[in-house]
């Protein structure tokens, strides 16, 4: 009988390496735009995250790369690149 696991056991099946360069950087001055908040809602990682102070935050340790946050926010308020050669997610099918 084959293991059923959640999304968190699944994600955590995941590699991800670390690039020398954040991939993804919420825009300077931005982090308190309400359209920033799509990405809290939308990441299917639940890498944003709003802080005390009202501001959108980004962990991007797990980043799936899938580009769900570009669109849902775009570039006036994300730089967003995929990550440098070798690094980035590998994905674990589990
Ligand atoms: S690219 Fe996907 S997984 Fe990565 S931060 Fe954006 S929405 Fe989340």
């Amino acid at each position: 009988m084959s293991e059923v696991l959640g999304l968190k056991e699944k994600l955590g099946r995941n590699v991800f390496k670390h690039s020398e360069h954040r991939h993804i950087n919420i825009k300077e001055g931005r982090e308190k735009d309400p359209q920033l908040k799509k990405a809290v809602l939308v990441c299917p990682a639940g890498l944003y995250s709003v802080n005390d102070n009202g501001e959108v935050e980004l962990t991007i340790d797990g980043c799936l790369e899938c580009g769900t946050c570009r669109l849902a926010c775009g570039p006036e308020l994300l730089e967003w690149n995929y990550p440098d050669g070798g690094a980035g997610v590998q994905f674990r099918f589990g």
